[in-house]
C-alpha cells in the first residue's frame, strides 16, 4: 500500500513527519516534542483524525472550504481537466478554454466595474502581482516615484517577501529584513483592543483619518496604493466600525490613490454576500481573490482590477514583465468554475447570508455571557471572542497568547477546531455548516471556554 493510503498507524506517519517535512508558521522543535495531528479524511464541515476521531471544523481548513469537504464533483471537475489538458501556459499570445470560462465568471460574480483577472495560485502570488501592478500603472504614466502602499499594522496579506512586507505582522517583518522597501503600515481599526475611550464610530473615523496623515507625511505624488481587507482575518476577525471604510474610500478617491481590497478570505460568501467589498461598501480598484474561489479544493489565485484601472493599463504600459507557469492553470481553473457553480446553483451564498450567517451571530453572540470573553465579533460567516482578565476595563492578559492557547487546546480535545489569535478565538466554518453543527461549535467552544477558566485560574492568570 501506499503512504497516501493513509494505512500507517498514527505514530509512524508522527515519526516520519517530524524526520522529513518542515512545517510552516511552526516551531519544529515545539511540535516535535508533542507530535503533530494527523488529519485523514473530511466531509461537510467535519474532520476524520487517523484514529477515526471527528473533529467540526470551525475554519473551514484555513478560511477556504467555503463549500464543504467532499464535494465529488469537484474531484471529478479536476480528472476530466486532466485527463483533456492537464497544463498549458497562458504566456505568448495563448489561452485555454477553462481559463476563459473562469476568467468571464469571475468578472460576472465580482461587483460591476471589475471585469478583468490576472491569475497566481495563491493569495501571497496575487499580492505580490498587486505591488508590481500599481507601481507599474503610476510608472508608464510618467510617474514611477508614485510607488509607495500603505497598508495596516496586524494585516495578513501573504508570507512572500512581497506581500507579508503589505501585511503588517511584526513577528513575520522580524524574520528576513521586511519590509521590502516603500511600504508603510498604519494602524488598524480594533477598537476592542486599541480604541480606548473613543466610541467605536470615532475610532473608525480616527483610524481612517491615519492614511491622510500618511499621505501628508508621504506625499500623494508618492503613494501608489492602500490595501486592506475588509474584515481582518487572520489579525482577529476584526470587524471595523461603520464608520471606517467609508472615510477611507473617501481619502482614496480624492487623493488618486488606488484601492487594494484584499478578498483572499473575505471573498466568495464568507461575509455573507460574494464579497466583503458589497457587505463593506467599498469599490476598490483591485481585489485580491484565493482560498474560497475554489474552496481550497486546487490551488488559484488571482488581482481582479477595475475597468478604469484597465483602461488605462492597456493604453499605457506595454509588456507587463510578470508572471506565473502556474497562472490560470487549468485544472485549478476547471476546479474553481466547478465551485462557483456550485455556490452559485445550490444557493449557498444566498444561504449563507440570509440564513445561517444570522444564526451563527445570534447563537455565537451567546458567548459573551461567559466570565471570560469580553467581546464577541461577527461578521458573516466568521467570528471572533476576546477572552479577557476583566471584562468591564476591556483587561489583557499579562501573557499574550497564553489564553489563547489553552482554549484553542481545548476546543481541539472537545472536537472542534478554533482558532487562537493571540488571545481572540476566531472560527471561519464551511459556509454549508447546519443549525444544528452551530449549536454543536458553540457548546463546544463554550466547554473549551470552561476548561480554559478553570486552568487559568489553577495558574493564578485570572
Ligand atoms: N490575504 C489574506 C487576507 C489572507 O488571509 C491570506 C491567507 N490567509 C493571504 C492573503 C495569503 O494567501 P495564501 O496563503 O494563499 O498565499
Amino acid at each position: 500500500m501506499n503512504i497516501i493510503d493513509n494505512v500507517k498507524p498514527t505514530e509512524e506517519l508522527q515519526a516520519l513527519d517530524a524526520a522529513h517535512h518542515l512545517h510552516p508558521f511552526t516551531d519544529t522543535k515545539e511540535l516535535n516534542s508533542q507530535g503533530v495531528r494527523v488529519i485523514s479524511r473530511a466531509n461537510g464541515a467535519w474532520l476524520t483524525d487517523n484514529d477515526g476521531a471527528e473533529i467540526l471544523d470551525g475554519m473551514a481548513g484555513l478560511w477556504c472550504v467555503n463549500i464543504g469537504y467532499g464535494r465529488d464533483e469537484l474531484a471529478q471537475a479536476a480528472a476530466r481537466q486532466m485527463q483533456q489538458l492537464p497544463y498549458y501556459n497562458t504566456f505568448f499570445k495563448t489561452t485555454h478554454p477553462p481559463i476563459v470560462a473562469l476568467s468571464a465568471r469571475v468578472a460576472e460574480l465580482a461587483p460591476a466595474h471589475l471585469n478583468r483577472t490576472f491569475f497566481a495560485s495563491s493569495g501571497s502570488e496575487a499580492n505580490d502581482t498587486n505591488i508590481r501592478f500599481v507601481r507599474h500603472y503610476w510608472a508608464a504614466q510618467g510617474k514611477p516615484e508614485k510607488r509607495k502602499i500603505i497598508s495596516r499594522r496586524n494585516a495578513y496579506h501573504g508570507s512572500s517577501m512581497g506581500s507579508a512586507s503589505l501585511g503588517g505582522m511584526q513577528a513575520m517583518h522580524d524574520q528576513g529584513g521586511l519590509p521590502i522597501a516603500d511600504i508603510h503600515h498604519i494602524g488598524q481599526p480594533h477598537w476592542w483592543a486599541e480604541g480606548g475611550d473613543m466610541s467605536p464610530e470615532d475610532f473608525g473615523k480616527a483610524c481612517a483619518r491615519e492614511l491622510l496623515e500618511a499621505i501628508e507625511t508621504h506625499g500623494e505624488d508618492k503613494i501608489a496604493a492602500f490595501i486592506g481587507e475588509p474584515v481582518q482575518g487572520a489579525g482577529g476577525v476584526i470587524v471595523p466600525p461603520a464608520t471606517y471604510w467609508p472615510e477611507i474610500q473617501k481619502i482614496c478617491d480624492a487623493h488618486e490613490i488606488l484601492l487594494i481590497a484584499d478578498e483572499v478570505i473575505c471573498g466568495f460568501g464568507r461575509t455573507g454576500n460574494w464579497f466583503g467589498s458589497e457587505t463593506y461598501g467599498i469599490t476598490p480598484d483591485i481585489m485580491t481573490i484565493a482560498k474560497g474561489l475554489s474552496s481550497g479544493y486546487a490551488p488559484i489565485g488571482g488581482s481582479i482590477i477595475s475597468d478604469k484601472v484597465m483602461e488605462v493599463f492597456e493604453n499605457t504600459a506595454g509588456e507587463f514583465t510578470h508572471g506565473y507557469t502556474y497562472s490560470g492553470h487549468p485544472v485549478s481553473a476547471a476546479v474553481a468554475l466547478e465551485n462557483l457553480r456550485i455556490l452559485d446553483e445550490e444557493g449557498i451564498v444566498t444561504t449563507a447570508g440570509a440564513t445561517t450567517a444570522p444564526y451563527l451571530a445570534q447563537e455565537w453572540r451567546k458567548l459573551g455571557d461567559h466570565p471570560l470573553v469580553g467581546e464577541t465579533r461577527v461578521a458573516g460567516m466568521m467570528a471572533a471572542m476576546e477572552l479577557t482578565p476583566g471584562k468591564a476595563a476591556r483587561a489583557k492578559f499579562d501573557t499574550v497568547g497564553h489564553a489563547g492557547g489553552l482554549c484553542r487546546d481545548a476546543a481541539i480535545a472537545a472536537g472542534l477546531v478554533m482558532r487562537a489569535v493571540g488571545d481572540a478565538m476566531v472560527i471561519s466554518p464551511p459556509l454549508i455548516i447546519s443549525h444544528s453543527e452551530i449549536d454543536t461549535l458553540v457548546e463546544r467552544a463554550w466547554q473549551a471556554l470552561d476548561v480554559a477558566q478553570t486552568q487559568l485560574k489553577a495558574s493564578g492568570h485570572l
